[in-house]
């Protein structure tokens, strides 16, 4: 479904990532653990095709579609989910319209009409109840006023809503007190499915202990310096990245 080869990506002159080898099937969860300034959210945003990084070599392909020539909302609807998509706060358009133009895009896309505005009600509190989310959020502003937790559980409801066919999480579980957790996790695995993959980017152990990843990953300064299964983030745990770099 993706995969990543010998990715060099830069800011301004300073380069970031060195050479980042990556292969993610379909039905996958991938995690991608390392320390502060290692690049990881530098990856996300290379494959969200954010402006600010330049890739300086190497490839990405998606679906056999080469992602680095597609623009950001082409990636989108072509099934790519980011979960800080809209992290900001957009004052004056309410969370439900923009639910709604997300899954229309995603339907314009796959060749569908609009959604009905029932059948679009029907179908968002059933997430919003999988999410344990109040329905007042959809007639809030965009992430206004919502706390830490409030925003990553909202992500996850868009997630539901749009049912990308690869998701990439960077930090969904970073803020978020342990029902929170639980919560964002069993919304996670609720979407869990053999045609669809996950790339999540965390620093702790805490969100693995409910979404179990098959393949662990450790990023340090730019490259992929072990992979593993899941044990390989219980060794993390235990010894940290320097520990666990010095060894590997
Ligand atoms: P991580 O997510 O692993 O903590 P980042 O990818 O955010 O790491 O950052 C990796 C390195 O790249 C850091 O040294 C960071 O300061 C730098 N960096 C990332 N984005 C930018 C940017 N937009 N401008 C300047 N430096 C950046
Ligand atoms: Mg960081
Ligand atoms: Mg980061």
């Amino acid at each position: 479904m993706l995969e990543i080869k010998n990715l060099h990506a830069r800011v301004g002159d300073k380069p970031i990532l060195k050479g980042i080898n990556l292969s993610v099937g379909a039905g996958e969860i991938h995690a991608i653990m390392g320390p502060n300034g290692s690049g990881k959210s530098t990856l996300s945003s290379v494959l969200a095709g954010h402006g600010d990084y330049e890739v300086t070599d190497g490839s990405i392909t998606y679906m056999g579609l080469d992602l680095l020539d597609l623009e950001p909302e082409e990636r989108a609807r072509a099934g790519i989910f980011l979960s800080f998509q809209y992290p900001v706060e957009v004052p004056g358009v309410k969370n439900i319209y923009l639910l709604k133009s997300a899954l229309n895009a995603k339907r314009a896309h796959m060749g569908l009409d609009e959604i009905n505005p029932i059948e679009f009600l029907k179908l968002v509190r059933e997430k919003l109840a999988l999410m344990k989310m109040d329905e007042s959020f959809l007639h809030r502003n965009i992430n206004q006023g919502f706390s830490g937790g409030e925003k990553k559980r909202n992500e996850i409801l868009q997630m539901q809503l749009l049912e990308p066919t690869l998701a990439l999480l960077d930090e969904t579980d970073s803020g978020l007190d342990v029902d929170a957790l639980r919560i964002v996790g069993e919304g996670i695995n609720h979407l869990r499915a053999a045609h669809r993959s996950f790339v999540m980017v965390t620093h702790y152990q805490r969100l693995l202990d409910h979404v179990k990843p098959d393949h662990v990953h450790v990023l340090a300064d730019g490259q992929i310096k072990a992979s593993g299964d899941f044990t390989l983030a219980m060794q993390l745990e235990k010894e940290g990245y320097e520990g666990l770099l010095k060894s590997a």
